[in-house]
């Protein structure tokens, strides 16, 4: 017998989770599918999300999801470091298994039936991409699913994407991302996110995430595939401070996964299908921070999804009404991206201290191109690096403009 509902959505990741929520509590009939049987489980994340971003959410996540609170951002480029600190430097560490599983059971309490152990493998289109049936496998066997309105939330494997044709390829979109939650850690600070930028993270960067006191995710990614993940990752392992701090450590769990940093598609919307999260490239650069985002334009998602439902808006409106929340945070990640891949080979040190200033905010984008297009040499960028940090003024002036930039997009968002 052929399931019918109002809205599909496809993977209870924190997109498809919020999502189904919003849907389901404006009133759409939503049935949720997940291929797992535990949602969640495994995780492939560092877990961190940025205080920062707590305000625009929808909704608020409870105190006890938050396990453990970062206040400071160092970061580490050739022989210096530097450190951020303040409110919009913060990070708050997940459990994520435990984020997914509360944020799938807020979706079921809002009405969305979630169907676990269900996965989409094939879909039928009528004209474009108007999706009139979803084929889906589970324990029980195969099922059909006839529904109005599809958000994919199936993360970076695109399952929906590739079902209507599309091409995604990890490769050339794609970050790769080794990461391992290790305990008996030696950190010099637990309370500090450590971003180390280098030839042993082409492209991206390597961290340092404590979720407690001698526990932290440790990982290294690269969007440059003609060496070997684990080497980089071995390489990240012999830099001085991290052997320090993570030589002692002991292996918890494998959270390796793929993060994307180019776009799959050029839209969002495909007729009646609605892209939510890593699908969509919902992320903000440079730490490819998804989580919150994604969140975020899962509500959208579901609630566009829902007005049409009920007659009352069409679903391409969905990218305006993101736009008109964090637009301007999607806008600023976006410049980031070319930065990425240009400097993605470079294995000048010059470089990797440069994109440390960029990323702490020491200077602007176009500061940082008229750096580079200036050929400015090593010793003058450590000059930078190094006047900024022993500053006693310019910590404190570079807040206060970031903190009024930041409460003025909150208001226009509201
Ligand atoms: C190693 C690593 C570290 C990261 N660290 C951070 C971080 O510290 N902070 C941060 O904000 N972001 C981080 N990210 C990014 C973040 O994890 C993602 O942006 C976020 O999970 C995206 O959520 P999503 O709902 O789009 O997709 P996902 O969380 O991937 O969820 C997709 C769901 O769809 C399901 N699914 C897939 N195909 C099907 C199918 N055919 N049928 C049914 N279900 C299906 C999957 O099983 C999965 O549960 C990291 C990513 C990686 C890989």
């Amino acid at each position: 017998m052929t399931l019918t509902c109002d809205v599909l959505v496809v993977g209870a990741g924190p997109g498809g989770s919020s999502a189904a929520a919003a849907a389901a509590e404006a009133g759409a009939h939503t049935i949720m599918i997940e291929r797992k049987s535990r949602v969640g489980v495994p995780v492939q994340c560092g877990e961190g999300i940025g205080a920062y971003l707590l305000p625009f959410l929808p909704f608020p996540i409870p105190p006890e999801q938050l396990i453990w609170t970062l206040n400071e951002l160092t970061f580490w480029a050739e022989e210096l470091s530097t450190a951020r600190t303040g409110k919009l430097w913060t990070t708050h560490l997940l459990n994520r298994a435990a984020f997914d599983a509360w944020l799938a059971r807020r979706a079921e309490e809002k009405g969305a039936e979630v169907l676990r152990e269900t996965e989409l493998i094939a879909l039928t289109v009528k004209t474009g991409y108007t999706v009139t049936s979803a084929t889906v496998k589970t324990p029980a066997g195969i099922r059909e699913i006839a529904p109005r309105v599809v958000i994919a939330a199936d993360g970076v494997d695109a399952t929906v994407l590739k079902l209507l044709g599309f091409k995604p390829d990890k490769q050339t979109t794609c970050g790769k991302v080794l990461s391992y939650e290790m305990a008996h850690l030696q950190l010099r600070s637990p309370r500090s996110f450590q971003v180390f930028l280098g030839d042993f993270a082409p492209g991206v960067y390597a961290y340092i995430l404590p979720k407690s006191r001698t526990t932290a995710n440790v990982g290294v990614g690269t969007i440059v595939f003609d060496r070997k993940l684990r080497e980089c990752y071995d390489a990240f392992m012999e830099l001085p401070p991290v052997r320090a701090q993570v030589g002692t450590g002991t292996l918890v769990q494998d959270k390796s996964g793929w993060a994307p940093i180019r776009s799959f598609t050029e839209h969002w919307v495909y007729d009646n299908v609605l892209l939510v999260g890593d699908v969509a490239n919902q992320n903000f650069k440079p730490f490819v921070e998804g989580i919150i985002p994604t969140i975020i334009c899962g509500d959208r998602a579901g609630k566009t999804a829902a007005d049409f439902i009920r007659g009352k808006g069409a679903l391409d409106i969905y990218p305006d009404r993101v736009r008109a929340t964090i637009g301007p945070l999607f806008a600023e990640s976006d410049q980031l991206i070319p930065i990425l891949y240009e400097l993605s080979t470079s294995k000048d040190p010059r470089d990797h201290v440069l994109r440390l200033c960029l990323f702490a905010s020491i200077i602007s984008l176009k500061q940082f191109e008229h750096l580079r297009r200036a050929d400015t040499d090593y010793r003058a960028i450590q000059g930078i690096v190094e006047r900024w940090t022993r500053s006693p003024f310019r910590q404190p002036v570079a807040d206060l403009i970031e903190r009024l930039g930041f409460w003025y997009l909150l208001l226009k968002s509201r």
